[in-house]
């Protein structure tokens, strides 16, 4: 079976087209969209990323602040400028990186962040909200998922996915997602008995564990489709993801690659939310 790639780079360039012309008209009416990334460690995955959303952000037409508290900052420090941005006029939308100090868990900070500026939906209200099916943010990666399957024409309702991963930020929201969706949804993680036997049976399998080639051709039934979310650095320090790429093409119907498949769907969502958070706060 031939395994077509499902790229994300066309649905993200389209969605920055729409997303630039309403930074573009933000400006026009007085202030560029301004979004703030506060960083509190000194983690070069987390400096790259950092750089990677500060130039997109350029590209689009977005300002883009970053606020260094330190690798030891204080939980008390960290939600203090959360909640000053949360306050100040001139800030539309707040991400918080990770990872934070050690000892910080992030539901401990990410309530600090107002929910009309949490674009990435980290937030414990961003999440209650989704999980109530109510309107919020929604975690920028979670969506990308979604929309790149629906991008590729590739149906949900009804269909049985399987979801590798239950962090707050990724696996659960979008099971949440995909539950809005009418999917029938399993979630797996690292205590899943058999982990082949919960993916094996589903029409479309996500991995997003942080697993270098945790989901093999064993682990999908022949016409499935593959989403790999996962960004993880090999040895020879190449950003790989969670699926054997190898070992799945030739069985699965598609899959998305690594690089080149939620990323930019992912970062192309998180500025849209951006300019939304932006138009939202000007109409108020
Ligand atoms: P996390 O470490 O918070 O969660 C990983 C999850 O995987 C956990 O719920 C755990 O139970 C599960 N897991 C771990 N080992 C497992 C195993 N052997 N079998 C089954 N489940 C297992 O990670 P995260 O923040 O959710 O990120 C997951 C991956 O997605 C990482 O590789 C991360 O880099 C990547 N990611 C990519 C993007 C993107 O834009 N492409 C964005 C965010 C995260």
């Amino acid at each position: 079976m031939d395994t077509v790639s499902l790229s994300g780079k066309e649905l993200a360039a389209a969605i920055n087209t729409d997303t630039k012309a309403r930074a573009i008209a933000l400006t026009e009416g007085g202030a560029a969209p301004r979004l703030v990334l506060v960083v509190a460690n000194d983690d070069p995955a987390s400096a790259w990323y950092v750089n990677s959303l500060r130039k997109s952000a350029e590209r689009l037409g977005i300002a883009c602040d970053t606020v260094d508290l330190g690798p030891d900052a204080s939980s008390a420090a960290i939600r203090a400028e959360l909640t000053e941005r949360g306050a100040d006029p001139d800030t539309d939308a707040i991400m918080l990186q990770t990872p934070l100090p050690a000892g910080i868990a992030l539901d401990e900070v990410s309530s600090a962040i107002a929910a009309a500026k949490d674009v990435d939906g980290v937030s414990p209200l961003s999440l209650g909200l989704l999980a109530a099916g109510l309107d919020g943010f929604v975690p920028a990666t979670a969506a990308a998922v979604v929309e790149l399957l629906e991008y590729h024409g590739i149906p949900l309702a009804g269909r049985h996915v399987a979801v590798v991963g239950r962090s707050n930020i990724v696996g659960k929201p979008l099971a949440q997602l995909l539950l809005a969706k009418d999917a029938t949804v399993t979630i797996c993680h690292s205590r899943t008995a058999d982990l082949a036997a919960s993916t094996g049976s589903a029409d479309i399998v996500v991995a997003a564990a942080g697993r270098i080639g945790l989901i093999s051709g064993e682990h999908v039934r022949k016409g499935a489709m593959v989403i790999d979310v996962g960004t993880n650095e090999a040895a020879d320090g190449t950003i790989v993801g969670d699926v054997d790429a190898d070992s799945v093409r030739g069985k699965a119907a598609g899959l998305s690659p690594v690089p080149g498949g939620v990323g930019p769907v992912t970062t192309a969502l998180l500025m849209r939310q951006v300019v939304t958070a932006a138009e939202n706060s000007r109409s108020n």
